[in-house]
């Protein structure tokens, strides 16, 4: 059987690895000339968006055989708001190294594959799937779903970063909330190391020309003084999408509508459906079925961000306030209730109240 895959993120190689294991030798296509963006960050794999599973790291290798190092665990999150600061203790989940050195995923990822990856080729996946019995879709961005007719929510963002010198707890990461700067966004920081981490200014739907006067006013307001080795500019897109096959292309990761419009995460779920869509290849399974939960999870996620979009600065207190007292941060943080699955039929028919006129995506049976 002849499968292509369309970029070398982490759903491309989770998928070419899960093909491998059932003896299918995949043709990779990345338009970089090697795995990973030049630009290093950190990435949080937060275990209480995938709860009930206790253990993102020990999932993957029990139920798909990926295997990598994480940075550190996440132990403690401070949070920021305009005018308090919370803290969060336990078992939070992971910081996971993106970008081209040998700690991060996608280079232990590759380290693992068999098959070659051809690089610095802009693979056209509509070319592809003429040639091939199925295309994979792991590109990191909407364009495969908008052509093909399948994107359903978009939403998107300038992220601002800098690479920070200073000295980190490398368990802990901050989060600052503030509609002064950071709009419905927000601001983290989470380290590499002791004394190297990742500063990101995420701001949604806003003119890039916009971005510089923002994060000048986050260094501002935060007093934020580290020294900065490096400094960059992103556009993050998240959105859902109404399917993730259409014929024999698979989309996975963002391209499959999977990395969430409200914190902006996806890694967990790239390295899932990226799994998932090789073993449905290989044994002829349901792809849209075995990924409907994901897609789920993301449509409540865009439910949340919808509502997150509704709250001022007084809000985004109270509520901080509220998900951080004792008795309360206890249950969030230190079972592993699906709070967010529970939480999201609720919101959503409370905001449907409030806002009548916007609209929530269902979930999908
Ligand atoms: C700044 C930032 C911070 C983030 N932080 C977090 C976080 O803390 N936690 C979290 O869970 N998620 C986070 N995310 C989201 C997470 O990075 C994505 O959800 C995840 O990378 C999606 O993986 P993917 O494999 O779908 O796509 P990507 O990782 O984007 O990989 C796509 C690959 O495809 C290649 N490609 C694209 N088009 C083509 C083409 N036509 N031909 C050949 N190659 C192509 C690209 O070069 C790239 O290598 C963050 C994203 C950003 C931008």
């Amino acid at each position: 059987m002849r499968v292509a895959i369309v970029g070398a993120g982490p759903g491309g190689l989770a998928c070419a690895l899960e093909l491998e294991r059932r003896g299918i030798y995949p043709d990779i296509f990345e338009r970089s000339s090697q795995v990973g963006h030049p630009i290093p960050r950190v990435e949080v794999l937060l275990q209480l968006f995938e709860h009930p599973l206790r253990n993102q790291l020990r999932y993957l290798v029990e139920n798909h055989a990926l295997e990598f190092q994480p940075l550190s665990p996440l132990r403690r999150v401070v949070m920021y708001t305009s005018s308090r600061t919370a803290k969060v203790r336990g078992n939070l989940g992971f910081l996971v190294e993106r970008g081209q050195s040998k700690e991060a995923i996608e280079v232990q990822l590759s380290r693992k594959l068999r098959s070659r990856i051809k690089f610095d080729l802009e693979a056209d996946y509509r070319a592809l799937a003429g040639e091939y019995d199925f295309v994979v879709v792991a590109e990191g961005n909407h364009l495969a779903a908008r052509d093909l007719h399948v994107l359903e929510t978009s939403y998107n963002a300038w992220i601002k970063g800098a690479i920070v010198l200073g000295r980190f707890a490398p368990d802990s990461s901050s989060i600052y909330f503030n509609t002064d700067y950071a709009g419905h966004g927000f601001a983290c920081l989470s380290p590499f190391n002791r004394n190297r981490a990742a500063l990101l200014l995420i701001v949604p739907e806003v003119e890039r020309s916009r971005v510089n006067e923002l994060w000048n006013r986050f260094m501002e307001m935060e007093n934020i003084k580290y020294e900065i080795s490096h400094i960059f500019e992103l556009y993050q897109s998240t959105g859902l999408t109404t399917r993730r096959q259409v014929d024999n292309i698979l989309l996975t990761g963002t391209s499959g509508g999977l990395t969430d419009s409200f914190l902006g995460l996806g890694l967990f779920a790239a390295l899932v459906s990226g799994a998932l869509a090789g073993r449905a290849i290989a044994e002829g399974l349901n792809y849209e079925r075995m990924t409907m939960s994901l897609s789920n999870q993301a449509r409540c996620m865009t439910v949340f961000r919808r509502a997150f979009n509704t709250l001022d600065n007084g809000d985004i207190d109270r509520l901080v306030s509220a998900i951080t007292l004792p008795g309360i941060k206890q249950v969030i943080y230190n079972t592993n209730l699906n709070i967010i699955g529970m939480l999201c039929p609720l919101l959503e028919k409370r905001f449907k109240k409030q806002h009548p006129s916007l609209q929530y995506p269902s979930p999908r049976k």
